[in-house]
Formats: C-alpha cells, structure tokens, sequence
C-alpha cells in the first residue's frame, strides 16, 4: 500500500512516493503555496518602507 499525504493546499490525499511536488498533490498547489509565502514575506516590509518615507516628508516640510 502506498504511502499516502493530505496535500497542505487544497487537503486532498496524495501518493507521496515518485510525487515530484510532494507534499503537494500537483505542481498547482505547490505554486499556490508558495505564492502566499512570498506575497506575506513582501508586503510587511514593503509597508514599513512607505511609512518611513512618509515620515521623512512630514519632517523636511517643518524644517522649512
Ligand atoms: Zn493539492
């Protein structure tokens, strides 16, 4: 009996044996998964980088 893996993305059960996207059931899912790993780790920095500048604007304009 083959051994047998719920997929992280869409929960559906997945040989894990000669499976080239395991734990994942197809290459969809892997995709799927890592593009929210990578738009999660990118919009928290991306936001503090914006309110910095923000900051920095608010503070020439007294000096003037
Ligand atoms: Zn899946």
């Amino acid at each position: 009996m083959p051994l047998r893996v719920k997929c992280p993305t869409c929960r559906q059960e997945c040989v894990w044996e000669n499976n080239p996207h395991r734990p994942f059931c197809s290459d969809r899912c892997q995709l799927i998964d890592l593009g929210a790993w990578t738009e999660e780790r990118y919009r928290i920095p991306g936001r503090g980088f914006e309110a910095q500048f923000g900051d920095e604007d608010e503070e020439d304009e007294k000096e003037h």
